[in-house]
């Protein structure tokens, strides 16, 4: 009752171009579920991490929809996200992993915003899927913004010594899922993946809603 009354209110709308979404669907007009293409460049190797996906592509609308979900208060968007990506997981044939985890923000970011974007989506993939889910990782460091470098080398150099593994016991010998809102060149994800191995998971496998263009970095 309280939710057909929000949903007159507030009428649920498309997570990508905002238009408001007939009754039978959920998440996605009709358009964009035809139309978002969905990421298909995941063979690139990113270091430590034994497989990656995303589901779209980081650009035009997927781009905007991440910056009103990050910066803009859209906390919603993660259960159609996680929805999403759960559905998209399945069809590339993602399941050897046995936990979920997140990159987590700085505690003073989290404050800022009040919510960890990726903890949300990987919150909501358990609400979805009925996964395991668990904080491995902490961002002790606030290193300067990745977006502001260019070269892999730097951005490598940039995050290292930025996380460290948290309950590392729950850790031992456990296929790790990594969630992220977006990959652009692997760097952030590698770093954590390669200190969640050292902590003693098994493997680490990367999942986020938008990855760049592999020909753009
Ligand atoms: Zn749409």
């Amino acid at each position: 009752m309280l939710r057909r009354f929000l949903n007159l209110i507030y009428p649920p709308k498309c997570v990508l171009c905002q238009r408001i979404l007939d009754s039978n669907v959920t998440d996605l007009c009709h358009s964009c579920r035809i139309n978002a293409r969905e990421f298909t460049h995941g063979k690139r190797n990113i270091p430590f991490v034994a497989q990656w996906t995303a589901l779209w592509y980081y650009k035009d609308d997927v781009r905007s929809s991440i910056h009103r979900f990050k910066f803009r208060n859209r906390r919603k968007y993660a259960e159609s996200y996680a929805r999403l990506l759960a559905m998209h997981m399945e069809k590339e044939g993602f399941a050897d992993w046995d936990v979920a985890t997140w990159i987590p923000i700085g505690p003073w970011r989290n404050f800022r915003r009040g919510y960890d974007q990726a903890q949300l989506i990987c919150q909501n993939l358990q609400k979805e899927t009925g996964c395991q889910i668990r904080r491995f990782l902490k961002k002790i460091r606030n290193a300067p913004p990745q977006s502001g470098l260019a070269d892999a080398a730097r951005r490598r150099a940039n995050v290292l010594g930025a996380y460290k593994a948290v309950n590392p016991a729950l850790l031992e010998g456990k296929r790790i899922l990594l969630l992220d809102d977006v990959i652009t060149t692997g760097a952030t994800a590698s770093e954590c993946a390669r200190i969640l191995l050292t902590a003693g998971a098994k493997s680490v496998t990367l999942a986020a809603v938008a990855a760049a263009r592999q020909d753009k970095i």
